[in-house]
């Protein structure tokens, strides 16, 4: 069998109804259950010229570069849906060295269009990884019920960002030791998907180790799982439906699109004013869904583990919603002045060093809020009632290859 089919990899979309916007985002971004209906990953052929065999390279071949900036828009569906999409995305963005950047749609690398549907389930396309860059319609498409359950939503969007980062169906990475009961499947597939015999094959049966997959994991918690019922093996194996990044999946992540030791920061606003710098992890995990509500972007990476020449960063939260940043821990010592100490939060660079920049720190004389960015032009010498105190520190920019 050719292996040029799976040069794209399709997720059921039946096109119901489009409700697209011209809303773009052009913030810099970046990182369970109701009743199911239905999802089907399609993978199908993709013409492209000089794919004249990519066995070994399923995976391998169609990573993104580490670090590598991928440009991405989202349009239609509601603002909910869009701003769970780049939840999403950040999701995968803590695990995976890659920095999905929100543009307009003529910009993008990839186009994720959502479609809705008056339904509680949801569905998806997606190109397998860098392959995406051949296709000229360069989409993920999601169809998402407009009554689909915050998990569902994961479920779906995970998933199909799962696929242009470069991953398989978890289960095709060893499909062949799956005790299949193939006519069950086919009759399956058609039944609740409409797919071919051969659609059939692709999406579900076959086993694509046999092409060299790199970085694989037996997983059937992973979110690139296909659901599988025990009719479909005379219940010898069976998976559910998976509705978040599981140990695997993340594992798998940080092998191919390797961290090291950086992550980045995110900048937000607070409902009450005063911003906040945080990890990925606790924008999306903070109960208090200004955090994300506020989110402002990528401020700058900084390193998670301390590394010759590095210092702790100290953080501390005063009572009336500001945090406050140093790498001089007699500033406020174990908390003072209002502030209690929150830990450290990273290391940093104190002075200048190749592939660094300065991170600036102002106060603003009426609030005593503290805000701090690599962007000097953002408030120069002050203005709006923020003061300069000096560089805080030197940090990494937000897309890092270490
Ligand atoms: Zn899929």
């Amino acid at each position: 069998m050719s292996f040029k089919k799976y040069a794209i990899l399709l997720c059921l979309a039946s096109i119901v109804c489009s409700c697209e916007k011209d809303e773009v985002d052009e913030t810099p971004l970046i990182s369970e259950a109701t009743k199911i209906e239905h999802e089907a990953c399609i993978t199908k052929p993709l013409i492209t010229a000089n794919q004249t065999d990519l066995r070994s390279a399923v995976l391998s071949n169609y990573l993104w570069g580490t670090g590598q900036t991928i440009k991405v828009s989202v349009e239609g569906g509601t603002t909910a849906m869009q701003s769970k999409t780049k939840k999403c995305i950040m999701e995968w963005m803590e695990f995976a060295n890659v920095f999905f950047y929100v543009t307009t749609p003529s910009d993008a690398d990839i186009r994720i269009t959502i479609t809705t549907y008056s339904g509680s389930s949801g569905s998806g396309s997606s190109y397998l990884g860098t392959s995406v860059l051949n296709a000229t319609d360069r989409s993920v498409k999601l169809k998402l019920g407009t009554y689909a359950s915050d998990y569902e939503l994961s479920r779906v969007i995970l998933h199909e960002l799962g696929h242009t980062l470069g991953f398989v169906h978890e289960h095709q990475a060893y499909s062949s030791q799956i005790p299949w009961n193939k006519e069950a499947v086919y009759q399956w597939a058609e039944q609740y998907y409409g797919l071919t015999r051969e659609e059939t094959d692709v999406n579900i049966l076959d086993d694509m180790s046999v092409y060299g997959l790199k970085y694989i994991i037996k997983d059937p918690s992973s979110i690139m799982t296909y659901y599988i019922p025990g009719n479909l093996t005379d219940y010898k194996f069976s998976t559910g439906w998976n509705y978040k990044l599981s140990t695997g999946d993340k594992q798998i992540a940080g092998q191919a699109y390797p961290y090291k030791n950086t992550y980045r920061l995110c900048r937000t606003v607070r409902k009450c004013g005063k911003h906040f710098y945080c990890a990925t992890s606790e924008l999306l995990n903070n109960p208090y869904e200004d955090l994300w509500s506020g989110f402002e972007g990528y401020q700058c990476s900084i390193l998670s583990t301390k590394e010759s020449g590095t210092v702790p960063m100290y953080r501390y939260a005063h009572s009336n919603g500001d945090h406050f940043f140093t790498t001089n821990y007699n500033e406020l010592g174990s908390g003072r002045l209002g502030y209690k100490s929150e830990g450290i939060i990273g290391y940093v660079y104190p002075s200048k060093v190749a592939g660094t920049m300065p991170l600036y720190r102002y106060v603003n004389t009426k609030t005593g809020e503290h805000f701090y960015t690599t962007n000097y032009s953002e408030l120069g010498s002050g203005r709006y009632d923020f003061k300069p105190e000096g560089i805080a520190c030197y940090v990494l920019p937000i897309v890092s290859v270490r």
